[in-house]
């Protein structure tokens, strides 16, 4: 009887310190939501020169890239995901017609608005992509269902469509994307390719196609996510499908290294495998996040193949350092940090 009393005793006292052992690793955790969180997002690349835009066009552009940070930033800054924050602020972009994604998108060859997605988790390197959608409102929820509630990355056309409809997105009437400025980007698109006999590929005529919306954050659980929605580059013919919705071109994230939106001529970052190509010189050549994306865009992009690419990327590492790299005129762009230090910019200087 007596060493049973013994035993309960012990017993007490090892549980009790048990779970005095707890504390630090309680303490560990409070410490762990501390960590630094950060939101950069894009509104494509291209020729965004002073001279070309009026003051009341520059201010609607800061508006809204002013307004899409700060509800990524709100999630980030009250514990949400990463994930959640790319995508409710990309939302924020689509909606807006000033873009091409979603409302705003520019047109193909044959009139039509087509839309491409794509959002990755950099913890679990789950991903989620959509292409050639004409319907769904908000492409990049149609690529966040791809990834949650299906067994697969990437869906395309009609059956991307479906699918939308089966988890209850937000359906829309083709022509809520069109906007008279895009149809009439179309239009001079055309009309210099008959006079020039220019081709898809004619740069002067690319460079101000652009205008592509993306996202990259990193939240307080250290998990980095990035995302991308476009309506592609004006003129688009045969079911062109850009980088946007290509995991490792478009868009790319990994918790070992970082989260990076692309904007650009996709065929190009196609081609280089943009996105990852910054995230494998972090992963195998030991770079900054700095250097990989100065590699990438300012050395190899400009030589891939005869013509060279223009555009640029938004990315952030682990630690919460930010990369906006571009070897365009401009590039829509926005940060924010922990603090709620925002800043904004769309030229060169
Ligand atoms: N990268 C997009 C595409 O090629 C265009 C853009 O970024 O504006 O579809």
């Amino acid at each position: 009887m007596k060493k049973c009393i013994y035993l309960i005793f012990a017993l007490l006292i090892f549980s009790a310190c048990k779970n005095e052992s707890k504390k630090p690793s309680e303490a560990i955790q409070n410490e762990t939501e501390k960590v630094e969180f950060s939101i950069i997002i894009h509104g494509g690349a291209g020729s965004i020169r002073r001279d070309n835009m009026s003051e009341e066009r520059e201010a609607e552009y800061r508006q809204k890239l002013e307004e899409a940070i700060r509800v990524g930033y709100t999630i980030l800054k009250e514990g949400g995901t990463s994930l959640d924050a790319v995508q409710n602020t990309i939302n924020i972009l689509e909606d807006s017609p000033l873009f091409n994604a979603g409302k705003g998108a520019v047109f193909t060859h044959e009139g039509f608005n087509e839309h491409d997605a794509s959002i990755m988790d950099g913890k679990t390197l789950n991903a989620g992509a959509s292409a050639g959608t004409k319907t769904i409102k908000n492409p990049i929820n149609l690529a966040r269902a791809v990834m949650d509630n299906s067994p697969h990355v990437f869906l395309s056309r009609g059956g991307a469509e479906t699918f939308a409809k089966e988890q209850g997105l937000e359906i829309v009437e083709p022509n809520y994307f069109s906007t008279t400025k895009k149809l009439k980007s179309l239009e001079r698109v055309k009309a210099s390719e008959k006079n020039k006999v220019a081709s898809f590929y004619d740069a002067d005529l690319q460079d101000s196609k652009f205008g592509t919306v993306g996202c990259a954050a990193l939240d307080k659980h250290g998990n980095l996510a990035a995302g991308t929605s476009t309506g592609g580059m004006t003129n688009k013919r045969w079911g062109r499908i850009g980088d946007s919705p290509i995991i490792g071109a478009g868009t790319y994230a990994n918790n070992n290294t970082c989260a990076v939106s692309s904007t650009g001529w996709g065929e190009f970052f196609i081609r280089g495998m943009v996105a990852y190509d910054i995230s494998a010189l972090m992963e195998y050549k030991g770079l900054s996040l700095k250097e990989a994306a100065k590699e990438v865009i300012q050395n190899k992009l400009p030589n891939i193949g005869d013509q060279g690419a223009t555009g640029g990327i938004v990315a952030i590492d682990k630690d919460g350092n930010m990369v906006m790299e571009f070897n365009t005129q401009g590039m829509f762009r926005a940060i924010m940090n922990a603090k709620g230090e925002l800043y904004i910019g769309m030229f060169k200087d």
